[in-house]
């Protein structure tokens, strides 16, 4: 057994030099790309990120260091268990290496984009596919700003990477890689997701310093497990429970920030969806499978949150649509169920409505940048003015989004039915959008970088 241990030990030594000189050279090559573009004077295809390979590489440090400390008279069982963790980290540790190679790949030679479903339909041009990625990098950008602040910035020393990829919209809180899936890769009417999982950066931070938001979700873990006390005594409830306030939490966040966009786009990809019978025997197994809170106590939360803040009834249209989506919800019940299967169901809509207030109470004080009312006064002159060029990403998209509610109600459709995905009438309004966030991506984000790009350093040590 003891020469089991040692081979494997010898295996993931050899594993962790490859993964170390894989990760140098991709570092290598995204730094070739961006100090030759700087130097030539053209926008890089990518910003080189310092702070994410710094990460990547002291996470591959603290393995080499684990590695070491493994000892071989220590009994085999607890070294085993050592080493399997040790080689899921490798393995976790090479995918998000392959997804900065991926990162560069895509934007320097258009890798995978077959796989973007509208990429024809929208524009031949590689021209339009770079200027998409720019567009995701300012909103994701501008979204960290406005929840994690200008000072996580300087100190993460943070740029927006963002990948399109299989997986959904995702954020690795190791690389701070972003991903927008293929299939929304030309439909930045859903780009506002994003929002969620920067969302997900404060909650996890909040977790970790233990803020008024760490408290307020912990304390209502209780709450939430009191209301769902059928089920108290199953594994894993728990752990539910922490979950789903987490992505309640970043819905919040969502649409605090970015109130118009975030509600539009999840009410659009949401409201499709069937409510299902059940019984709680499925309630009870809908908890423990699913880390995600059914999809209208999402909706409700939201909705709670515009409200208390204030923000819907900033506008017309919006406060329309958001009534709407209110009268919809008033039909099903929020755990995504027919009333009859529970009592409790009651209790849980007075639980979204009470986490709701109290959330959107402790946001000011965590100096969260909510989507003002000077915003709001912007957005009206802009859509009267019909001229955008002074607006941020978010801004623009509370603009698109504005105007796609206005078609759907010049054509006396309900709101639902008219939901259907009419991309290819949005072919114009997706280029002139994404040339607009582009240009707040040059002008803002690489405008800043060009004066001081040099201060980057390059430090392959
Ligand atoms: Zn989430």
């Amino acid at each position: 057994m003891v020469l089991y241990v040692e081979e494997r030990v010898e295996e993931l030594r050899s594993r962790l030099s490859l993964v170390e000189s894989t990760l140098k050279t991709v570092e290598q090559d995204i730094w070739l790309a961006f100090s030759s573009a700087m130097n030539s004077g053209i926008s890089p295809p990518i910003i080189y990120p310092s702070s994410t390979f710094q990460r990547l590489d002291s996470f591959l440090k603290s393995q080499k260091a684990s590695l070491r400390r493994i000892n071989l008279d220590a009994p085999v069982l607890e070294s085993i268990q050592r080493l399997n963790d040790l080689n899921s980290n490798t393995n976790k540790l090479l995918t998000e290496i392959m997804r900065m190679q991926n990162v560069l790949s895509q934007r320097t030679a258009g890798t995978d984009v077959e796989k973007i479903i509208e990429y024809k339909v929208a524009s031949q041009e590689f021209c339009m596919l770079s200027k998409s990625y720019d567009a995701v990098d300012a909103l994701t950008y501008e979204l960290v700003e406005r929840i994690l602040g200008f000072e996580w910035i300087n100190q993460k020393k943070y740029y927006p990477i963002s990948l399109f990829d299989y997986h959904g919209y995702l954020i690795n809180l190791g690389s701070y890689i972003i991903s927008v899936p293929y299939h929304d890769s030309f439909r930045c009417r859903f780009w506002p997701s994003l929002a969620h999982e920067v969302g997900h950066i404060f909650v996890y931070e909040s977790s970790q310093k233990s803020n008024s938001l760490n408290e307020l979700i912990l304390s209502q873990v209780a709450e939430l497990e009191g209301v769902l006390n059928f089920q108290a005594s199953e594994i894993g409830v728990l752990n539910s429970a922490t979950n789903q306030l987490i992505e309640l939490a970043s819905d919040a966040l969502s649409v605090y920030v970015c109130p118009t966009a975030f509600l539009s786009a999840a009410s659009l990809l949401y409201i499709p969806y069937e409510q299902s019978e059940a019984s709680d025997g499925a309630l009870a197994r809908y908890f423990k499978t699913f880390s995600h809170p059914p999809i209208d106590s999402r909706l409700a939360l939201m909705l709670n949150v515009l409200k208390y803040s204030g923000s819907l009834a900033q506008n017309k249209l919006f406060s329309e649509h958001g009534r709407r989506v209110m009268n919809f919800l008033g039909q099903r019940n929020l755990l995504g169920l027919t009333p009859t299967s529970a009592d409790f169901i009651e209790d849980y809509e007075r639980f979204v409505k009470i986490f709701s207030h109290e959330i959107v109470k402790i946001f000011p004080t965590l100096g969260i940048n909510k989507f003002g009312e000077n915003e709001w006064s912007s957005v009206r002159d802009a859509f009267l003015k019909q001229d955008y060029c002074p607006l941020s990403p978010v801004q623009l998209l509370t603009v698109a989004w504005l105007k796609r509610l206005t078609q759907i109600e010049n054509s006396g459709l309900s709101t639902i039915g008219n939901y259907l995905d009419s991309r290819i009438h949005e072919e114009k309004a997706f280029e002139a959008l994404v040339t607009l966030m582009h240009n707040y991506y040059d002008n803002y984000i690489i405008g800043k970088m060009g004066d001081h790009w040099h201060d980057i350093r390059y430090c392959p040590d």
